[in-house]
């Protein structure tokens, strides 16, 4: 009774927000669908043209990114991968921000048609961390040398507003030695304004809520009417309610498989380009989530617009080109394989050695636990695994939140990426991250391969600034000598 209580009783709210909310609703399906069939099958020069505009760094309207999308030509493709290839090292350097996920409670009211947790969803054990046993998780987790979060909750009364503030709080102050949770981001269900202003309270990082779908009739049919995830609008304007109440990095996403893959793209567009237009600044960062299987729930097993590998990285490359300033996040819903190929097409960071369990961390041990999983994972590597590969590609990996200390987020992080000081500032600031990982965590082999990564980028960047290289040489002596961030 006392979760049908709650319920009503967000429900409520909901209605009384729909009802009252005037803002104009910045999907138009018709409009995306004629714009598709306009740009359909282009020739070449028009193709060009797009990535002419789009290498000049000012991003694309749904129009231009169309043209891309639409393109039918595999040639073409190798020059719009090209392009994605050159913005992403232009805007970002090789620098990739690692974090793990961090499941604190999976009980949900709502029967989202593709997800594990859904209520109706017996055969999945849905359970919440105890204080105790959240502490155990971040303890696990920053021994094996995270920095960065997502914590995810289902939507129910056990994990409301206060539950998550408190547990946000628990985590910055779980310390482990040397080693500490040092930006928290969230991924759970829409908020009121004054809801978030609490979170903001607590210092949270990126507050993402995924669309699913911009596709009207696919939300519908995908969130049932009555369920509190079942209005389309309340969930549109989540993170602009974020954003009113100060949360400066807001983070968007589809689950891919639900519909059109080109539709969804331009969905992703516009809802990017509202923000900006209402706050003058866009989404912090955008996710791709791919339908993953998930215990006991067929529409996650065949989706109903399932989208390829090829089609994926096409997915990747147009978002690369559409929204430089804006950080694309793939997780390890992929397979170790494909996310090696797609990384290069403009991803800018990235979880490793993640389980989506609750209390999953603890289970280490157990590749998986499907009785307790929202979905199925494709990279079961740990954080060492996954680190060594980036090093062998020629990344390096980031832990590093020193922009955010710094107040480099929502605008001010805009206007800085802007003027191309993410790989001037960010690069610096990575390698001493990388360096403290490799220090404090990395095995002999990573550490090997990692060290060597970091000198041939010292001595790059010497021959291009050779003050600033010197001041990371000497912090680099440092840290060496035990002095850390
Ligand atoms: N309950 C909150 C919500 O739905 O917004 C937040 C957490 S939910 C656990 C996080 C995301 O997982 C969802 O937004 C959805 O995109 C994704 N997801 C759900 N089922 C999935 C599946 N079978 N495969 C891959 N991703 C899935
Ligand atoms: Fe609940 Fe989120 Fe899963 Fe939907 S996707 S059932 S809201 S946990």
């Amino acid at each position: 009774p006392e979760e049908e209580d709650w319920r009503e009783k967000r429900l409520a709210l909901i209605r009384r927000y729909e009802a009252a909310e005037k803002r104009e609703d910045f999907i138009k399906e018709e409009k995306i669908t004629e714009i598709l069939a306009r740009t359909a099958d282009p020739p070449r020069a028009a193709v060009a043209e797009v990535l002419s505009k789009a290498r000049e760094l000012h991003g694309l309207n749904p129009e231009e990114a169309a043209v891309l999308l639409n393109c039918r030509d595999a040639e073409v493709w190798e020059e719009i991968f090209a392009t994605a290839r050159q913005i992403k090292e232009a805007v970002y350097g090789n620098r990739i921000v690692l974090f793990a996920p961090l499941y604190i409670s999976s009980p949900c009211v709502n029967n989202c048609a593709y997800c594990g947790f859904r209520h109706t969803n017996a055969a999945v054990n849905k359970r919440t961390l105890t204080a105790e046993e959240l502490a155990a998780e971040v303890r696990i987790l920053t021994q094996n040398g995270h920095k960065r979060l997502i914590v995810v909750y289902g939507e129910h009364p056990v994990s409301d507003i206060d539950f998550m503030c408190r547990t946000i709080e628990k985590i910055y102050a779980t310390k482990n030695g040397r080693g500490e949770i040092r930006r928290v981001n969230v991924n759970a269900a829409p908020l009121t304004v004054a809801e978030y202003r609490q979170l903001k309270e607590v210092g949270i990082g990126t507050y993402q809520v995924f669309q699913e779908t911009y596709h009207h009739e696919t939300y519908r049919k995908m969130h049932p009417a009555n369920t509190l995830k079942g209005s389309y609008r309340w969930r549109l304007f989540a993170l602009h309610r974020a954003m009113e109440a100060g949360i400066d990095d807001v983070a968007i996403g589809v689950l891919f498989g639900l519909y059109d893959w080109r539709f969804e793209v331009l969905g992703l567009i516009c809802h990017a380009l509202d923000l900006e237009r209402e706050f003058g600044v866009g989404p912090h960062t955008i996710s791709f989530p791919r339908l993953e299987p998930a215990l006991n729930t067929p529409v996650a097993s065949a989706p109903p617009y399932p989208v390829s590998d090829a089609d994926f990285k096409k997915v990747i490359a147009v978002l690369r080109c559409a929204v430089p300033y804006t950080g694309l996040i793939l997780t390890c819903r992929e397979r170790p394989t494909l996310r090696r190929e797609v990384i290069p097409l403009g991803v800018s960071q990235t979880d490793a050695g993640s389980r989506i369990a609750v209390g999953g961390y603890a289970q280490m041990a157990r590749e998986h636990i499907p009785d307790r999983q929202q979905f199925q994972l494709g990279d079961t590597r740990s954080l060492d695994e996954f680190i060594r590969e980036l090093c062998e590609d020629g990344y390096i990996p980031s832990f590093c939140t020193a922009g955010y200390r710094a107040g480099r987020t929502g605008c001010h992080f805009m206007s800085f990426a802007k003027k191309g000081l993410v790989k001037n500032f960010c690069l610096p600031n990575a390698v001493l991250t990388f360096k403290e990982y490799l220090l404090d965590y990395a095995t002999p082999a990573t550490r090997e391969i990692g060290e060597k990564t970091i000198a041939a980028y010292v001595e790059r960047f010497a021959q291009q600034m050779p003050q600033r290289a010197a001041v990371l040489k000497e912090m680099l002596t440092r840290m060496e000598a035990g002095e850390r961030d």
